[in-house]
């Protein structure tokens, strides 16, 4: 049977449902699934042609034994993944997997959708109400926002850092209104998401029914296996066990998690590459072996990965059999030749991710946003040191559009990238976020005050 535990062991397992309503563990640590499901034998030579809901239904329901029923997952696959998910071929045998086509623009889309109708569905069958806290470096509010807006019985809070999110991303969230409550800090998003777990591990809240939409919730990774999935079973032959390599802009590495998960189903995978902006912890973690969190985050232009403490860093550890506390305490090394072997991590910074940017428009004419191009950077970096992968079939994650970056776009290309319909007429409607200082009990009273009743 299969159940999640939490990577701080000290809570018992629970289901998928359990799992999507708590967010966080009970014992602070990350829910993962045991044992790991694995692909059905000839799953790979179907997949190629299936349509991406139909796939995301398919994989979906090795997670959800016993929680939602094979028709619950199409159902919700179909209304959830309704836009394109483009394959772009950069140059020979290098790919471009664009994730920018919802309705926010980003890649967090596909688990944001994801998780408002399966949690939509939860709370409508248990009765209640549940309130989601969010925090954001610049996408996942906007997203989370869409994806829940006007769903029955759950409301949702966002907590975003004033000053790094980029003008089109702020707008996202806080021109919908509703159901949906913004809360501007001036920090950083660090900050912003020490004070949602918080939240979670206090007693005095517990009565709110409190989740969370971060990636600390697994309810954000596992619909970010399936593009993976898609990806590479479109561009390899991935049934006769051919690999890919992928590259993944890394902040809080919900994303590679996602990547880690399809490869344990049974994807064929050379290597991830794992690029950061120059919030650097984690490749120097691969490098020395020793983790320190960057306290406060840097501000690089790829904004929504300025993250000094990845909470899924605690979920990779535990994947290679070590352990880190919710404090990113190493408890337990991981087996670092393991992780060195199946990742390879490097940090881009903002000079050399513009410079992608202007390179691959004048080489390719494709246009990458900052995030993008940390990954397409990484990218280059790999392929550089090895050599012998030359061959192999590459796929970089664009996580974002361009044209949620009109200025740097701009300054670096001279041209304004297309915007895509999901963005129009956004610069012009009016704004309500509240400004809330950073201070845990200012927060506890603002969420008593409005949710406690
Ligand atoms: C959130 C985000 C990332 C980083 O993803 P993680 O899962 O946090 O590693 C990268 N690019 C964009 C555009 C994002 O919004």
């Amino acid at each position: 049977m299969l159940s999640y535990y939490s990577t701080n062991r000290r809570v018992p397992e629970v289901d998928l449902a359990q799992a999507l309503l708590k967010g966080q563990a009970g014992d602070k640590g990350l829910f993962l699934p045991r044992p790991m499901p694995r692909l059905r034998p000839g799953f790979l030579a179907q997949a190629r042609d299936l349509a991406y809901p139909d796939l995301a239904a398919e994989v979906l329901d090795l997670f959800a034994e016993g929680v939602f029923s094979r028709d619950d997952l199409l159902a919700i696959c179909h209304d959830a993944y309704d836009y394109a998910v483009p394959l772009e071929q950069v140059a020979g045998r290098r790919h471009l997997l664009r994730l920018d086509q919802g309705p926010t623009a980003s890649f967090k889309d596909f688990a944001a959708r994801f998780m408002g109708r399966a949690l939509g569905r939860l709370v409508k069958a248990r009765g209640g109400e549940l309130l989601v806290l969010t925090a954001t470096s610049g996408d996942t509010g906007s997203a989370i926002a869409h994806a829940f807006l006007g769903v029955p019985g759950i409301r949702a809070v966002v907590l975003f850092p004033h000053d790094e999110v980029s003008d089109r991303q702020r707008r996202q969230m806080t021109t919908l209104g509703g159901n949906i409550q913004t809360l501007a800090l001036d920090s950083k998003f660090d900050d912003c998401q020490a004070l949602v777990k918080q939240a979670f591990a206090d007693p005095d809240l517990a009565r709110l029914s409190l989740t969370s939409a971060n990636s600390i919730n697994i309810g954000r990774l596992l619909p970010q296996s399936v593009y993976y999935i898609y990806a590479a079973a479109r561009l390899a032959d991935s049934a006769a066990g051919e690999e890919v390599v992928f590259s993944v802009p890394s902040g809080n590495f919900g994303d590679l998690m996602g990547g880690l998960l399809a490869w344990r189903l049974g994807l064929p995978v050379a290597r991830f590459v794992v690029a950061t902006n120059a919030n650097d912890e984690v490749p120097r973690f691969l490098a020395t072996g020793r983790y320190e969190k960057i306290v406060p985050s840097l501000k690089c232009i790829s904004n929504a990965m300025n993250v000094g403490h990845p909470s899924n860093l605690a979920r990779i550890v535990d994947l290679y059999g070590g352990w880190l506390d919710e404090l990113g305490i190493v408890k337990q090394q991981p087996d670092l030749a393991a992780l060195r072997r199946d990742l390879h991590a490097v940090s881009i910074d903002d000079q050399a991710t513009r410079q992608t940017i202007i390179d691959t428009y004048r080489d390719h004419r494709t246009i990458l946003e900052p995030h993008g191009a940390v990954g397409w950077a990484g990218l280059q970096h790999f392929l550089a040191a090895h050599p012998e992968h030359a061959a192999t079939t590459a796929i970089s994650l664009e996580t974002a559009h361009p044209a949620k970056f009109p200025e740097e776009i701009r300054a670096l290309l001279g041209l304004d990238p297309a915007v895509p319909p999901s963005l129009h007429g956004l610069d012009g409607k009016p704004e309500t976020f509240r400004r809330l200082e950073t201070d845990y009990r200012a927060f506890k009273e603002f969420l008593l005050a409005e949710y406690g009743a």
